[in-house]
C-alpha cells in the first residue's frame, strides 16, 4: 500500500530528489553527462543541442537544477513540469499527479498542497579546507575549469552566449574560436552564480565520487584565480584559453566586446606562459608570428582559406615575446607577420635577432593593411561578392 503524500514530501521521496534518478525517469540522461554532483543535460526549456543544464542535490537534499544557457531554474517538480510541457504554477495539481507518478505514490486526499516547506534539515558537513591551499591553480586545474566552462558556456545561440558568438561570426573567427575551445561567460550580475556553483563542485572533491568523475580544481584555485567571490573584470566577456605544447590550459585570457578598457585581462600573476596556439604546431612546418590570439586565428582561417602551409602563433602582446621560446623558431621558416606599425617593426627586428636557428625570417603583412583579421575580412567579402 503506497504513501499518500503532499508536495514537499514529493520533493523530498528519492525517486524526485535523487538526480540520477529523476533525470533517468525524464529521459534527460541521453545525451547528458555525469557531473561529481549530479547531471549535466539538455535543457528541457530552451532547444540545447549539448548539455547546459545542471541537475544537482541542493544542501537541503531536495533536487534543483540551473540552465547555463537560459538562466531558468527550479526544482524537482519544475523540471517534471518542463518536461512534460506543463507549467509548475498555471498547472500545479497535474505537475504533481505526474510527479506522483513517477515516484509511485499517491498523492494526499485534499490533493496537492502548493505550500512548500523547505526541509531544515543542516547542509551536510563540508569537507575540512585543504591545509594548504595552492597558491596558484595548477594548469590540471585551471584545464579542468575551461573544460567544464566550454561546455555548459560554449559560443552558440543561447541567450546567455548570443552576443559573443554575434562578435565571433561578424569577424568570421566562430569556426577558429569553437575548435579551439573559447567560450562565453554570462553577463556579470550572472557570473557570482556561476562561481559559486564552480566552488561548490571544486568543495565536493573526490570523496564520494568516482576519480574520474571528480573536478579537477578546487574552491581555493578559483581564489587564486582571483574568481571569488566574483570576476574582477566582469565585461570581458569572451574567454580565450591559452595552453602549453601538451595542450593543457595555462592560463584563461579574456576580452571585452564593447570600447571599454582594458580590452584584454589575464588572471593576476598568470600571463601566458607560452604564445598563443603553441600546442598545434606541427614539426618543422613554416611558422608565423602574429599578435595576439585573435590575429592568431584570423590569419590561421585566412592560411586554412588558401591552403597555405603555415602554423600561426600569437604573442601576448606585441612585446611579449620572450626569449625562451626561440627553441619554437629552430629549423623553421619564420614569418614575422606583426602589424606594420612603429610597435609591430620594433618587435619584428628583435625577433628577426633571436630567430637565430630559424631556416630563413622573412616579413609578412596584410596586403590591404590594418591586421589579419582586416585582411580576413576582406578576403571573405571578396569571396562572397
Ligand atoms: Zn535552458
Amino acid at each position: 500500500m503506497s504513501a499518500r503524500v503532499d508536495a514537499a514530501e514529493l520533493r523530498r521521496h528519492p525517486a524526485l530528489a535523487d538526480p540520477l534518478r529523476l533525470c533517468a525517469a525524464l529521459g534527460l540522461t541521453e545525451g547528458g553527462r555525469r557531473q561529481p554532483t549530479g547531471w549535466l543535460v539538455r535543457c528541457p526549456v530552451h532547444a540545447d543541442r549539448t548539455p547546459s543544464c545542471s541537475v544537482t542535490r541542493g544542501p537541503d537534499a531536495t533536487l534543483r537544477w540551473r540552465c547555463f544557457a537560459c538562466a531558468t531554474t527550479g526544482d524537482a517538480l519544475d523540471l517534471v513540469a518542463a518536461v512534460r510541457g506543463l507549467d509548475t504554477r498555471r498547472d500545479f495539481a497535474a505537475v504533481c499527479r505526474e510527479a506522483a507518478e513517477l515516484a509511485g505514490v499517491e498523492l494526499d486526499e485534499d490533493g496537492p498542497r502548493r505550500h512548500h516547506t523547505p526541509a531544515q534539515r543542516p547542509a551536510a558537513p563540508r569537507p575540512a579546507p585543504e591545509p594548504k591551499p595552492e597558491p596558484k591553480p595548477t594548469d590540471e586545474a585551471l584545464d579542468g575549469l575551461a573544460g567544464v566552462l566550454g561546455t555548459i558556456h560554449r559560443i552558440d545561440d543561447s541567450p546567455l552566449a548570443a552576443d559573443v558568438t554575434r562578435y565571433l561570426e561578424g569577424r568570421h573567427l566562430l569556426a577558429e574560436a569553437k575548435a579551439d575551445g573559447w567560450f562565453a561567460l554570462p553577463p556579470a550580475p550572472r557570473q557570482g552564480e556561476l562561481v559559486r556553483w564552480l566552488a561548490e563542485l571544486g568543495d565536493h572533491g573526490a570523496e564520494d565520487v568516482a576519480p574520474e568523475h571528480a573536478p579537477s580544481w578546487k574552491r581555493a584555485d578559483l581564489e587564486a584565480l582571483g574568481w571569488l567571490p566574483r570576476i574582477p573584470h566582469g565585461a570581458a566577456r569572451l574567454c580565450i584559453p591559452w595552453r602549453s605544447p601538451d595542450g593543457l590550459v595555462t592560463t584563461i585570457q579574456r576580452r571585452r566586446l564593447d570600447d571599454g578598457r582594458p580590452k584584454y585581462v589575464f588572471p593576476d600573476g598568470r600571463g601566458a606562459r607560452w604564445p598563443y596556439g603553441v600546442e598545434r604546431l606541427r614539426d618543422g612546418a613554416p611558422i608565423a608570428i602574429v599578435e595576439g590570439a585573435i590575429d592568431a586565428v584570423a590569419l590561421r582561417a585566412l592560411c586554412r582559406m588558401y591552403s597555405v602551409n603555415r602554423d600561426v602563433i600569437g604573442l601576448p602582446g606585441v612585446t611579449g615575446w620572450r626569449d625562451d621560446w626561440a627553441e619554437l623558431l629552430s629549423g623553421r621558416e619564420v614569418f614575422l607577420a606583426l602589424d606594420a606599425d612603429k610597435a609591430g617593426e620594433d618587435a619584428v627586428a628583435r625577433l628577426a635577432e633571436v630567430a637565430a636557428g630559424a631556416v630563413k625570417v622573412l616579413r609578412w603583412t596584410p596586403t590591404g593593411g590594418g591586421d589579419w583579421c582586416d585582411e580576413l575580412a576582406r578576403h571573405v567579402a571578396a569571396t562572397k561578392a
